[in-house]
């Protein structure tokens, strides 16, 4: 038995994973603001309350497998730098919070890196060694497996700063420090700003309706102009950012995750267009896939990370 814990700046997912299987999930809102002590607290009680309901006893917990956004060091299990998510979880000490409240041994480790081993062992990255994936959502997140490893790096940070990577050198001001970051020009955070800046922006795109990707390309396919621009001007930077990493790290296969990927249907058709014109790949015509175990990919892979750890079965 192993708790798997995804921590999003817009959901925390739980779940319980026995012998590789979700036996119980649930997700609760993240408040990002008011940081990861206090959250903890919350995700604590709710693990509680489904370990008593499944009546399962401390001792069959294994592991706790944490997912982070977050530059992460994975070999003392310590959040290495935020981006304005969680701002005191530089120096938390997750290991002691998982051994106080569940008496386990507790593996933390990047949000997107725990997508994509969850992708790479149950969804649409099964079976390839060479794999980039980008997570669209509140910010861009990346992660790489070559040669059938996940990329770390010396400072824990290979691959995962493709949300990062400058696509405008005059672009908007990133929470990273830099200008012009696919995050920055294209996600959840900016969009409302991206809309706002807009003259042809009028109060709302519809009254009542909240500014997010699902209203945005609800709006672009009934013809409105203002969200067709934003939209298509979003998809060109994405489409960047996966030719970026393309370049870069050299995949067999691209998958998109995250929660704008529920417009998976334009997004996909588009970025491939774009990697088959645009990326320089003599060797033949590299997919772009969507996540395909959207809802379990980052807990199956907090378990996989638990059994890695653990080394028991995987
Ligand atoms: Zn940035």
């Amino acid at each position: 038995m192993v708790i798997a814990i995804d921590i999003g700046g817009t959901f925390i997912k739980i779940g319980l994973v026995k012998d590789g299987i979700i036996i119980e999930k649930t997700s609760i809102k993240a408040q990002a603001n008011i940081g990861i002590e206090i959250s903890l607290a919350e995700v604590e009680k709710i693990i509680q309350s489904l370990l008593s309901k499944h009546s399962i006893s401390f001792n069959e917990i294994k592991g706790i497998g944490v997912g982070f956004p977050g530059l992460v060091d994975s070999a003392k299990m310590k959040v290495l730098s935020v981006n304005d998510k969680y701002n005191d979880a530089v120096g938390f000490d997750f290991v002691k919070w998982g051994e106080d409240a569940f008496g386990a041994p507790l593996f933390l480790e990047n949000d997107a890196r725990i997508a994509l081993l969850g992708e790479w062992k149950h969804g649409a990255g099964k079976g390839k060694n060479n794999i980039v994936m980008l997570t669209l959502g509140t910010g861009v997140g990346s992660a790489v497996i070559i040669e059938g490893k996940p990329l770390i790096g010396k400072h824990f940070q290979a691959g995962n700063l493709g949300g990062h990577s400058i696509i405008n050198l005059n672009g908007a001001k990133c929470n990273c420090g830099n200008r012009g970051c696919v995050e920055a020009e294209a996600s959840t955070w900016r969009l409302a700003e991206l809309l706002k800046s807009d003259t042809r922006y009028s109060g709302s795109l519809i009254e009542g309706e909240e500014l997010d990707f699902k209203s945005l390309f609800k709006f672009a396919a009934e013809e409105c102009d203002l969200s067709i621009s934003v939209r298509d001007h979003c998809l060109n930077v994405w489409a960047a950012g996966v030719i970026n990493m393309i370049h870069a790290y050299d995949p067999e296969l691209v998958i998109l995750g995250g929660g704008i990927m529920k417009s998976a249907d334009i997004i996909i058709p588009f970025i491939q267009e774009k990697v088959d014109k645009q990326a320089w790949l003599p060797w033949g015509k590299l997919k772009v896939l969507p996540s395909k175990i959207p809802n379990r990919s980052a807990l199956l892979g907090a378990y996989y990370l638990v059994t890695t750890n653990l080394k028991f079965n995987n």
